[in-house]
């Protein structure tokens, strides 16, 4: 009745009708764009991103092949088998040495300088301490800050979850992706504590040991296996006085090299001093690096070696998965520790309750456990 009489339309009526201004949402758009981003990703996204050679993709992979989730696990897996055919076109370089030898240091300016070259550059680290005291030596200070804000390299630390083994794998594939988004050399950095760096060897073309001039092999905790598996070792903080130093120490090194056994790849080894500080010596090791590369791709060692490499992961791969079936298996659940005690009182030998163990594992799956 009261519609007849009020113009609800009339801009001076008390009465009119304004239209309402919606509520503005809680939570910030832009988040909430990125969220649905996030979760809506698939494996096609990943793999697109990637061979684009978009870091932020790149780093949300690497996430996904570091996380322990079945469906992420299974994800990452189709994503690198989609990535595989686009990996391997880099070199890899391993980089080990004991903490405080300047291994950040010296790759920070030999990342430095191969971006510069137009290389793109990713750093990768494997770091046992992550596992074992859940802080890392790698990763605790500032590292590698002015690589870090280069746009053509890409730094990722240790990833931590798991055993070493673990660690391993996980950087083997991180290394297939980084390979995929077009970065074409490949730093897999190491501390030369344990074994840590066996593994670092045994994903890389070339591996690099960084010594320092004061300090006998012993005192640097150095095993002489370590210095077997080198194909290059540089003596670092080789600078000003220390010069001379360092020059003896290299001599050194070189007349132990000569007393080591051939190398498989036909290298002779090389001993450089360098400085991260002074800059010196770092395009030596470059070199090294290349000259080592046209070798042994002339000589087919190059491609030999990432075959067994390659080979190697079948067997620990399937070693691996036996291993875990068998540990997660009934029989082992239930027998295992009363065999562990059996043994510790001397009732029976390891060797005779192992065998036991396995036939009755083997048992079980025949009847389809
Ligand atoms: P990392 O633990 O092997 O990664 O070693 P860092 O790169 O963190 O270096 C350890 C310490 O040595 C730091 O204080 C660096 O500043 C220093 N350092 C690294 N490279 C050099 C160098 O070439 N000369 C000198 N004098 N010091 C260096």
């Amino acid at each position: 009745m009261y519609d007849q009489v009020i113009d609800k339309n009339n801009p001076n009526s008390a009465l009119k009708v304004t239209k309402g201004v919606a509520n503005p949402i809680s939570v910030n758009e832009d988040y909430l764009k990125r969220v649905k981003k996030r979760t809506q990703l698939s494996v096609d996204d990943y793999v697109e991103g990637i061979l684009a050679g978009n870091r932020t993709i790149l780093a949300r992979a690497i996430t996904l092949v570091e996380s322990n989730l079945y469906k992420h696990q299974s994800m990452a897996q189709q994503v690198i088998e989609k990535c595989l055919s686009a990996s391997s076109k880099s070199i890899r370089l391993g980089i080990t040495g004991v903490p405080g030898v300047g291994k950040s240091s010296v790759i920070e300016v030999l990342g430095k300088m191969l971006t510069s070259q137009g290389h793109k550059v990713a750093v990768l680290a494997i770091d046992p301490s992550s596992e074992r005291s859940g802080g890392s030596i790698l990763g605790d200070k500032t590292r590698m800050e002015l690589l870090s804000s280069d746009p053509n390299a890409f730094i990722r630390p240790s990833p931590s979850a798991g055993s070493l083994g673990g660690v391993a794998r996980k950087t083997r594939e991180i290394i297939i992706l980084c390979e995929a988004a077009g970065f074409d050399v490949v730093i897999v950095e190491t501390v030369g504590v344990g074994q840590s760096e066996v593994l670092a060897h045994s994903m890389v073309d070339f591996f690099l040991l960084l010594q320092l001039a004061n300090a006998g092999d012993e005192l640097q905790g150095i095993k002489r296996g370590i210095m077997e598996m080198a194909d290059a070792i540089a003596i670092n903080k080789s600078e000003g006085k220390e010069k001379e130093r360092s020059e003896l120490a290299a001599n050194s090194y070189r007349n132990a090299l000569h007393l080591f056994p051939p190398t498989e790849s036909g290298w002779q080894p090389k001993v450089f001093t360098c400085s991260a500080y002074s800059k010196e010596g770092i395009d030596t090791i470059w070199n090294a690096v290349e000259e080592y590369v046209e070798m042994t791709k002339k000589t087919g060692y190059f491609y030999q070696n990432r075959n067994t490499q390659n080979l190697r992961i079948l067997t620990e791969s399937i070693n691996q998965s036996l291993q875990d079936n068998f540990y997660q298996s009934r029989i082992a659940k239930e027998k295992l520790d009363i065999a562990k005690d059996e043994i510790l009182d001397n009732k029976i030998s390891a060797y005779i309750i192992a065998q036991k163990l396995i036939e009755e594992y083997f048992q079980s799956l025949k009847q389809g456990e």
